[in-house]
């Protein structure tokens, strides 16, 4: 492994109360979990870093909803993630932050870190569709937080979800939003409906639309709202001013190696996979991960695909061919063919998505997959 690109992801596991589409590994913490969590990760870090003794070029600490952890918490954390700098900084240290957990002390706490990047969960931009979501936040906490950020921190970026079913467009709510804050990226995901959550069990029971109907255009009104406002449109759920990209999401979409810690975490280095436990009960009794052997078809597939998600920069044959080999005849007809409806196209060497392939992406990149 080459740890001096690896990123270091760590995950929080804890919310104070759970949105109604959640997906994510997050449990309310109980009295003593925070402390259990921090000694623990503390142990995992120290485990993981004695056999990866080189410096990380990012950090992200997501979750779940890191601020929960407090200001002594966090502190606590900024310690553990300090420990990895020891053969040079990192570029970024980005934090995820839900809008009413944030306070000014965190913001104190984690100002001089290197490269520091917040990112707040803003979601929607009204509170009738904070409430569809089932989000503690509503839109006073959402600028509360945005102006606590703007005002101490250069880098800031949201999350904004997308097709929120009877929801009109976020389009302009936003670019009004974008008037009022310096924001560097916007995250804006399609809203997806995960097993088991009281959003799915709204839309089963006819009382809410299905969002999997809903078409691409928000998609296309928020894109062409931030571009016409200087952002670069780089990958298929990812915007940012010129400079201000992601540089650990990067590491993934360029398919760098990364390090997980926190229970659900995953690792992932050359062909191995390294998946810790999701439970959190379990991750503190260090319970084995799950590790999975990627075979050389399963990784020429992430490598395609994850490039074909990097809008501006695509693929490169080139480099596909370099790192997997001769490509089989079909790869090259399906291509030819994805090119001619429209749904990609060729600069050179590059091949990239166009606006139609992105519409349905998920359909263009597995029809290049072997
Ligand atoms: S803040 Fe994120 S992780 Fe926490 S409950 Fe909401 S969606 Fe899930």
């Amino acid at each position: 492994m080459n740890a001096q690109t690896a990123g270091l992801y760590v995950h929080v596991p804890f919310c104070f109360s759970k949105c109604d589409y959640c997906g994510f590994y997050s449990t309310v913490p109980g009295k003593g979990d925070i402390d259990s969590y921090l000694c623990r990760l503390a142990e995992e870090s120290a485990l993981v870093r004695a056999q990866l003794p080189t410096g990380i070029r990012t950090v992200f600490v997501g979750g779940g909803n890191p601020t929960t952890l407090g200001e002594e918490g966090i502190a606590r954390l900024v310690s553990i993630i300090e420990t990895w700098f020891a053969n040079g900084n990192p570029v970024e240290i980005t934090f995820e932050t839900n809008p009413e957990t944030l306070t000014l002390p965190i913001i104190r706490l984690l100002q001089n870190l290197p490269g520091i990047r917040l990112s707040i969960g803003v979601q929607r931009l009204e509170d009738s569709e904070l409430a569809v979501l089932g989000r503690k936040a509503r839109l006073e906490a959402v600028y509360r937080a945005l102006d606590l950020a703007c005002s101490n921190l250069t880098n800031v970026a949201a999350d904004i979800i997308l097709g929120v079913p009877g929801c009109p467009s976020v389009a302009d709510s936003l670019a009004n939003l974008l008037l009022r804050f310096d924001l560097k990226h916007i995250s804006a995901y399609f809203l997806t409906v995960e097993a088991d959550t009281p959003l799915q069990q709204r839309i089963s029971a006819g009382n809410l639309p299905d969002p999997a109907e809903t078409g691409p255009e928000e998609l296309f009104w928020v894109r062409d709202m931030l571009v016409s406002r200087g952002f670069e449109h780089y990958e298929i759920s990812n915007y940012a001013r010129p400079g201000w990209r992601c540089q650990h999401n990067l590491g993934y979409w360029l398919a760098r190696d990364y390090i997980g810690l926190g229970p659900s975490a995953v690792s992932g280095m050359a062909d191995c996979r390294t998946s810790n436990v999701a439970d959190f009960a379990s991750w503190l009794r260090a319970a084995p991960p799950q590790i999975e052997r990627l075979t050389r078809v399963d990784q020429r597939n992430e490598f395609l695909m994850l490039h074909l998600r990097l809008l501006l920069d695509g693929l490169s044959l080139t480099n596909l061919t370099a790192k997997f080999g001769p490509q089989p005849q079909d790869f090259y007809a399906e291509l030819d063919g994805q090119l001619a409806v429209g749904n990609l196209q060729r600069h050179g060497d590059q091949i990239r998505l166009t606006d139609q392939g992105l519409a349905i992406a998920d359909n263009v990149l597995a029809s290049l997959f072997i």
